[in-house]
């Protein structure tokens, strides 16, 4: 796989900074700033390891988040 490629859609993956929905042993949590590639094409994102790793270490401190938000819970009809 060609590291600048997506691996859906062959499109261009381009570095960017995101908002991210992190789930980390059932606890949610909302990151900010969080570098990834994405996908020009299809949106998909590409995270580096190293990445992930931190945003799992932020999620266990997210006691200390500076800001919170409720967040609404709703279900898809069938
Ligand atoms: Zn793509």
């Amino acid at each position: 796989m060609n590291a600048f490629e997506c691996e859906y859609c062959s499109g261009e993956i381009r570095p960017k900074k995101v908002t991210v929905n992190h789930s980390y042993e059932g606890k949610l949590v909302i990151i900010k700033d969080v570098p990834v590639g994405v996908c020009q094409e299809c949106g998909q994102r590409y995270y580096a390891a190293a990445t992930l790793d931190q945003l799992d270490i932020l999620a266990q401190n997210s006691d200390t988040a500076p800001e919170r938000i409720s967040v609404p819970i709703m279900v898809m009809s069938p």
